[in-house]
């Protein structure tokens, strides 16, 4: 339960005014919003300002304004196989019910600062679970070779590093003097 005053010019701040605490009075708005700082886990997150479309649906019930809706973000970071920067999309639903009065709700629940509700927290929770934990540029990545590190995507399906047995190195060494000897 979170009980803070809210700025009502910040972007993620809703007025419920419109809906007069009547159960059953509903409005839809379909806001295009600034991303938040810091949305982000791992190697991917929402770039902060990229314009997050909302379709929301608010609903007076008897405790409070029901919450219902829908998030699309662009998302940017890199491939977790191969390290290269990628760009996608992001879509999430959310349902929360912020209650009017602090008596009618319980620990984890979010309250209405008079007619003022904070989107951000139910969009950023959305997110945060929703965000891969381990991004890839393509289902088919190949990544990164093990050995020496460069890109198997360009460096093709034959790329591989010969892998030479102790013993058999110090035959070769053998073989490269004798013909060293033959040259001298
Ligand atoms: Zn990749
Ligand atoms: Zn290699």
């Amino acid at each position: 339960m979170t009980l803070h005053s809210l700025d009502p010019r910040a972007p993620w701040v809703i007025s419920t005014h419109d809906l007069g605490r009547r159960p059953g009075s509903m409005r839809r708005i379909s806001p295009v919003l600034p991303a938040p700082a810091d949305l982000a886990v791992g190697m991917i997150g929402v770039p902060k300002d990229a314009d997050v479309e909302l379709d929301i649906r608010l609903e007076a019930v008897m405790e409070g304004v029901l919450v219902t809706g829908t998030a699309q973000a662009p998302l940017s970071g890199e491939c977790s196989r191969c390290l290269d920067p990628l760009t996608s999309e992001i879509e999430v639903g959310f349902q929360e019910l912020f209650f009017y009065s602090a008596e009618d709700a319980g620990e984890d629940d979010l309250l209405l600062d008079g007619e003022l509700l904070d989107l951000e927290p139910i969009f950023r929770d959305a997110v945060v679970l929703a965000l891969p934990l381990s991004p890839v540029c393509g289902e088919d990545c190949p990544g990164l070779c093990t050995e020496c590190g460069v890109k198997l995507a360009e460096a093709g399906p034959d790329h591989r590093h010969e892998r030479i047995d102790a013993r058999w190195a110090s035959l070769q060494g053998l073989v490269v003097d004798k013909k060293d000897d033959q040259e001298g």
